[in-house]
């Protein structure tokens, strides 16, 4: 199939401009709630949180619609680079060993595992072939310095968890097909697969429509009150009682729907690019021909992976300021990355980008239950830009929880912290500012 960037539309269908979007057909559209209604579960937000919470709920028969301000996969589901991988936190192996102890710890990165081994088994049943390629990540080392702090993670991973790693030589990188200047050497993780996101996030719809799950489409919910002993649920042109609700809107939530959620998620950017296909000889001039998934060891780190049509898609972090001047500077930094990291494709033109918001939390831990003084709302989100797993997951423990048929304390303990305000909300965004600054000195 000839993919073509196609221009961007504001119909409600093709409004990301992604390369997930133009290799798809055409997704079912999900019409607008009018009037009232009434279910068991309302869930707010159509990415993989929220429809992995209807699928089960639906599953179970029970009675449950998802309210998506846009259309499905329109949040950061269908705008990610496709890494089914471990995370979910922006804390490392270390520090959850040393905050919640070795036990929990251990939970926790088995809970990561079970949502890749999920999302697979989802893919494989439903017949959804998602275009899947990657056996596992490699993290490479962008400064001779941080070998040796890979080699140590290696070794921690291995001596705690039984993790197999396999450290690379930078000669090893280069005859596996990991050529390029910046890397000194790599650490492959054997977990993980890549995937187009929009696919199985449609897949994951479909089923969910199939399961008996409504999902409305253009329905914004404006807020959420207490209606004796149900939810009220308002949108533009009707509302939804339920007896519970989860919130499943990540880096698109909207502060107010609850006011809970105010100055408690901090939504970040994420940018990706995805080139034109490049040829046997451009591949083998810059000698990185493998399709196994990578990132490097920057704290603003940069994700990338050869997609089977032979396309390169570039991610990166960062970004504050959602308007065209910052979004256009972004996207300019992103390219020159690009093109200092892999020089022999600096010819090879970027035929998407897009970006998308990830929701990183005070805790640096996600949050997976029921919100604190609001008895029958439940909260799945703070995925720390590593959600196509662990939202995955997640939603299905929330279905879990509502039904009661697991507790609050069978979750891994990093999961059960529910989010804390940030100081001084207002001043968010300036945080941020000051956190790249130094994250970009630190990278150096
Ligand atoms: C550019 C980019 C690259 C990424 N790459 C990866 C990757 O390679 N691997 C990985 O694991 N993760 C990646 N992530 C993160 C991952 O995509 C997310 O963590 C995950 O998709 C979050 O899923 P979700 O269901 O929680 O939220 P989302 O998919 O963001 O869905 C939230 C939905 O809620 C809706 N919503 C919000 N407020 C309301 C409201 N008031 N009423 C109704 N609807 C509402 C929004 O419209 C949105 O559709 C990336 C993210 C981005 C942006």
């Amino acid at each position: 199939m000839d993919i073509k960037p196609s221009p961007v539309q504001t119909d409600g269908r093709r409004t990301i401009g992604s390369y997930w979007e133009a290799s798809l057909p055409q997704p079912r559209q999900d019409r607008q709630l009018h009037g009232n209604a009434f279910f068991d579960v309302a869930v707010i937000g159509a990415g993989f949180a929220g429809l992995s919470a209807a699928l089960r709920l639906a599953e179970l028969g029970i009675s449950v619609c998802v309210l998506e301000a846009k259309h499905v996969g329109y949040g950061a589901s269908g705008r990610n680079g496709g890494f089914c991988c471990l995370g979910g936190t922006k804390l490392d192996a270390r520090q959850l060993v040393k905050k919640f102890g070795l036990e929990e710890a251990r939970k926790f990165l088995a809970f990561q595992v079970a949502g890749i081994n999920l999302v697979a088994q989802r893919l494989d049943s439903w017949g959804v072939d998602a275009s899947r390629h990657s056996k596992g990540e490699i993290y490479l080392a962008h400064r001779a310095k941080d070998v040796t702090g890979l080699k140590s993670e290696a070794e921690f991973l291995r001596a705690n968890f039984g993790i197999r790693t396999r450290l690379l030589s930078r000669e090893q990188l280069t005859e596996e097909g990991y050529g390029g200047p910046s890397f000194h050497g790599g650490l492959h993780v054997p977990y993980g697969f890549a995937l187009n996101p929009m696919a199985y996030v449609q897949a994951l719809a479909e089923r969910v429509r199939r399961a008996g799950g409504k999902i409305f489409g253009k329905t914004p919910v404006s807020a959420i009150d207490r209606d004796s002993d149900r939810w009220r649920l308002e949108t533009k042109n009707g509302f939804v009682r339920a007896k519970n609700v989860v919130l499943a809107s990540n880096g698109y939530s909207d502060e107010t729907v609850p006011p809970w959620l105010h100055g408690r998620t901090m939504p970040v950017m994420s940018s990706i690019q995805v080139t034109r296909s490049l040829s046997e000889a451009e591949l083998a001039g810059q000698g990185w021909t493998s399709d196994t998934m990578a990132a490097d060891t920057r704290i603003l780190l940069h994700y990338f992976r050869l997609l089977p049509d032979k396309r390169f898609l570039f991610g990166t972090r960062g970004g504050i300021f959602e308007n065209a001047p910052s979004l256009s500077a972004m996207q300019k930094c992103a390219r020159a990355d690009f093109e200092s990291m892999f020089p022999a494709w600096s010819n090879a033109e970027t035929d998407f980008s897009w970006h998308g918001h990830v929701c990183i939390a005070r805790t640096l831990t996600p949050f997976v239950g029921e919100v604190p003084g609001l008895d029958g709302v439940y909260a799945a989100m703070g995925w720390h830009g590593s959600g196509v797993a662990m939202a995955s997951i997640s939603g299905e423990k929330i279905a879990g929880l509502i039904t009661g048929k697991l507790r609050q304390t069978d979750l891994p303990a990093p999961l059960q912290r529910p989010f804390t305000r940030f100081p001084l909300p207002a001043l968010r965004k300036l945080y941020l500012q000051g956190a790249y600054w130094l994250y970009g000195l630190k990278d150096r």
